[in-house]
């Protein structure tokens, strides 16, 4: 496998300047492979020493290429390069034919027939190198062009592209010009789409997905087009540069690997959006936070684009906080940042305390396939978190300001990190550079503990910093409310500079003090003595629900380094949850307390009382929304009683009935949590699994039954997909995701333990065969993550000593390898 260095890609965007693709694609030859013509007119200037360069293909047949209308040799492929010798300064155009395999792994053209009703659907998704997979082309973000794509279809299929597309008859299709952008971000989507179009500020809008989802797509058409509305019309407050574009669609795509790409005027998300069960709240905010960070996308890295991978950053940190923020301001969803809060910012802790952590924009990121692995943690959520410090730092206005100077010097066009500092400087009196190299050249959290001091005459806070950024947060003091036992009054929220200049005075001593009360900047916080004991008695008692964000994951972050043992957080999960109204908050903390405490963190022997606490803890909650008043909390609890139960009894009979006593009835998504939970607990069997496929022929279906199947407690089915996973490369990436879920179980160590050894040898082979997309679902899904033990951990320590995963794998399984030594410590921690 060839990648692109940085010094390559350098060289060669000094070398040339790419004015025009002109790509014709035939997607009606089968199901293998398909006709890929591209024509590509560029300049070569005339003030370099060398004029070799290359353009990267990677055809199942390359049929022809003429450069200037003379042949060129296709035998003289290389892997994926093509080599283009001694050009002449000047005017030039390459023509290159060639027939283009599908794919079955969500890289490159992806095909997928829906089980639902055979219908076939194509889309690409040609991010970060994926271009090379359907057409030719010099593949790097900074050598922008304007593309012409024409595509024939089948009968009956609609095309849709970057610009507007017409069908000129005859499964014929054509694109609109596009303006310039960068080859990643190119986008094809075929097939016989379900569509809801409409117009907003002249400019055509659609929402499109497959056909067997129509019904539920149009359910929430008014939702998802409120959403694109309310939040395009707020860029366009924030926002001086308009919308770059001619259109703007957005295709819900089967099996996609991601949340979303953000494809000029045609986004792509993953079809899992389109709901086809009942949801909460928080899983319509998430959706609604995804419009949003895709659309900030248009500006933020589509219209102004990296220059190289290394400024991944400024297209993700900017979305993401970019998402959030709009989505809070210009939607329903006005609480977006507890569920940041909850669940991105500590997947943003998380990575930054692994050995593979990194700053946010790193300074040398050699090659493509080292830039893949930062869309991670760091990216998203620890950057923007630095955001969202710094426009706490700077003011919104000036930030606002600065990134207006941004667009409108760098408008389709490439930008470094130095471009955007330079860009915010103009718009600031403060040392933004300064502020740069503290927050987005550095690794690692910073912790923040309070320290009160003094007497009753009067106290006085200090707060130590371990670590070296400046932090402007608040400093939330609480008090007993006298009135309301259990609840906790805000006396006071300070703001606060650190490192401070010295102790502040704060009156009486206060029950509870809150670091970074507001969550406004990204750090690990403690709680003095004093402090504690309130909050164990009195966390659900806090009167914003972000506040409890802080708290829970101060909590989290303490299991996690083993200074708060894992059976405490239990504890004051079971008495606070059932209290908690943000959903957000009860999902993450649920997610958490079942996923690593029960399953990793709790020695085997104590995961029984673990489980049986959270089943308790869920059967509370489901009591308490009995009134019907809260149906998003009520589905939480009832998917994670399903998660937890130890005993088939009780949701057997909910499977049995078709419903949970006093609702919900129980919809596909429950009837396969059920299903695959009975499958771990050896309730069910494969007749009872075929009959639900038989029920719910759908794609989800397919990977329901996958996952039931793979997760049967006999040697035979875990034999069967393991050989499916490993050996015969036929399941698509959702279908070996959906097989690595029901693997392994905590519940069926015994039987599983002879593939602990097997996995490493397997998943090297399976990763180099198939490519980055199964790498991250073999690393992801298929680890043996339940083995917490030295043997394991001492197997993976070997592998990665070994030249053999390839980059997407060996960095999956440093962070899994990670984690299980820190799930031991855990246990070492607390080994009661
Ligand atoms: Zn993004």
């Amino acid at each position: 496998m060839s990648v692109l260095t940085r010094d390559e890609a350098q060289t060669r965007s000094r070398l040339l300047d790419v004015h025009h693709y002109a790509i014709d694609l035939d997607l009606t030859g089968g199901d293998e492979t398909f006709e890929s013509r591209t024509a590509i007119r560029f300049t070569v200037r005339g003030d370099t020493d060398s004029t070799d360069t290359f353009v990267e293909v990677k055809p199942a047949e390359l049929r022809g290429v003429t450069l200037d209308g003379q042949p060129l040799d296709p035998a003289a492929l290389d892997d994926n390069r093509l080599t283009l010798k001694g050009l002449a300064p000047g005017e030039h155009e390459l023509r290159v034919e060639a027939a283009m395999r599908y794919s079955s792994t969500g890289e490159g053209m992806h095909r997928f027939t829906d089980p639902a009703d055979g219908e076939t659907y194509l889309y690409t998704q040609l991010f970060l190198d994926d271009v090379q997979r359907v057409f030719a082309a010099f593949d790097q973000p900074d050598l922008k062009a304007v593309f012409d794509l024409a595509v024939t279809a089948p009968e009956g299929w609609t095309v849709l592209a970057n610009g507007v597309t017409e069908h000129t008859g005859d499964g014929r299709w054509t694109a609109a010009t596009t303006p310039l952008i960068s080859t990643y971000l190119v986008a094809v989507a075929a097939g016989p789409w379900h569509s809801v179009r409409t117009e907003h500020r002249g400019l055509p809008f659609g929402i499109h997905c497959r056909r067997s989802l129509a019904r539920h797509l149009d359910a929430d058409a008014g939702e998802l087009l409120d959403v694109t509305r309310a939040c395009f019309d707020r860029y366009h407050e924030k926002f001086t540069e308009p919308y770059p574009f001619d259109s703007y669609d957005q295709a819900f795509v089967p099996e996609f690997n991601a949340g979303a790409m953000e494809n000029p005027g045609l986004v792509t998300f993953r079809d899992e959006f389109v709901f086809r069960s009942a949801v909460t709240d928080t899983q319509r905010q998430t959706r609604a936070m995804v419009i949003a960070h895709e659309m900030a996308h248009m500006w933020f890295g589509d219209l102004v684009t990296l220059r190289w991978w290394d400024d991944i950053w400024l297209n993700e940190s900017f979305a993401e906080y970019m998402g959030y923020q709009t989505t809070a301001e210009a939607t329903r969803f006005t609480d977006t940042w507890t569920d940041f809060g909850v669940t991105r910012k500590a997947w943003g802790y998380d990575a930054d305390q692994r050995p593979s952590t990194h700053p946010v924009a790193p300074e040398n990121v050699g090659d493509t396939a080292s830039a893949l692995l930062n869309f991670d943690g760091i990216s998203y959520a620890k950057g923007a978190s630095a955001l969202r410090q710094l426009v706490s730092w700077l003011g919104e206005k000036d930030f606002l300001a600065g990134i207006n100077i941004h667009f409108e010097r760098h408008r389709f066009g490439n930008a470094s990190l130095g471009d955007f500092i330079d860009s915010l400087a103009a718009a600031t009196d403060r040392d933004v550079h300064a502020w740069a190299d503290a927050w987005l050249r550095t690794t690692g959290v910073d912790t923040l503990t309070p320290r009160v001091t003094g007497d009753n005459g009067g106290r006085l806070l200090d707060v130590d910093r371990a670590g070296r950024r400046p932090h402007r947060v608040a400093v939330g003091l609480y008090d007993r409310d006298l009135t309301d036992e259990g609840r906790l009054t805000l006396r006071e929220r300070l703001d606060v500079d650190l490192p401070q200049a010295g102790p502040r005075p704060i009156g009486k001593l206060p029950a509870l003090v809150v670091l970074n009360d507001g969550d406004l900047t990204y750090a690990k916080v403690r709680f003095d003595a004093e402090s504690f004991r309130t909050l164990r008695e009195g966390l659900s008692g806090l009167p914003d629900p972000l506040t409890r964000a802080v708290v829970w994951n101060a909590l989290r972050d303490a299991v996690r380094d083993g200074e708060l043992p894992a059976g405490t957080y239990l504890d004051i999960a079971r008495a606070h949850l059932p209290h908690e109204t943000d959903l957000a908050l009860v999902d993450g903390v649920l997610a958490f307390a079942a996923g690593q405490v029960a399953d990793r963190y709790v020695d085997p022997g104590r995961r029984p009382a673990a489980l049986s606490t959270l089943t308790e803890l869920c059967r509370d909650l489901i009591r308490r929304t009995e009134d019907g008043d809260h149906p998003g909390l009520r589905l939480i609890a009832v998917r994670h009683r399903i998660a937890t139960a130890a005993h088939p009894d009780t949701i057997a009979a909910w499977l049995a009935d078709g419903t949970v006593p006093g609702g919900p009835e129980l919809d596909p998504e429950l009837r396969w949590r059920i299903l695959t939970r009975l499958a771990v607990l050896g309730a069910t069997d494969e007749a009872a699994i075929a009959a639900e496929f038989a029920r719910d022929p759908s794609a989800t279906g397919q990977e329901g039954a996958a996952r039931c199947r793979a997760a049967l407690p006999d040697a035979e089915a875990k034999s069967r997909a393991w050989e499916a996973m490993f050996a015969t490369d036929d399941l698509s990436n959702y279908l070996f995701t959906a097989t690595a879920q029901g693997f392994w179980q905590p519940e069926q160590a015994d039987l599983v333990r002879d593939y602990v050894p097997r996995y490493y040898a397997e998943a090297v082979a399976v990763a180099a065969r198939r490519g980055p997309a199964i790498a991250d679902a073999a690393g992801r899904w298929a680890f043996p993550g339940h083995a917490v033990d030295e043997t394991n951990l001492r197997l993976g320590r070997e592998c990665l000593a070994d030249a053999g995963p390839i980059p997407a794998l060996r960095r999956k399984l440093a962070d899994q390898l990670d984690d299980l030594a820190r799930a031991l410590r855990v246990r070492e921690a607390d080994p009661r």
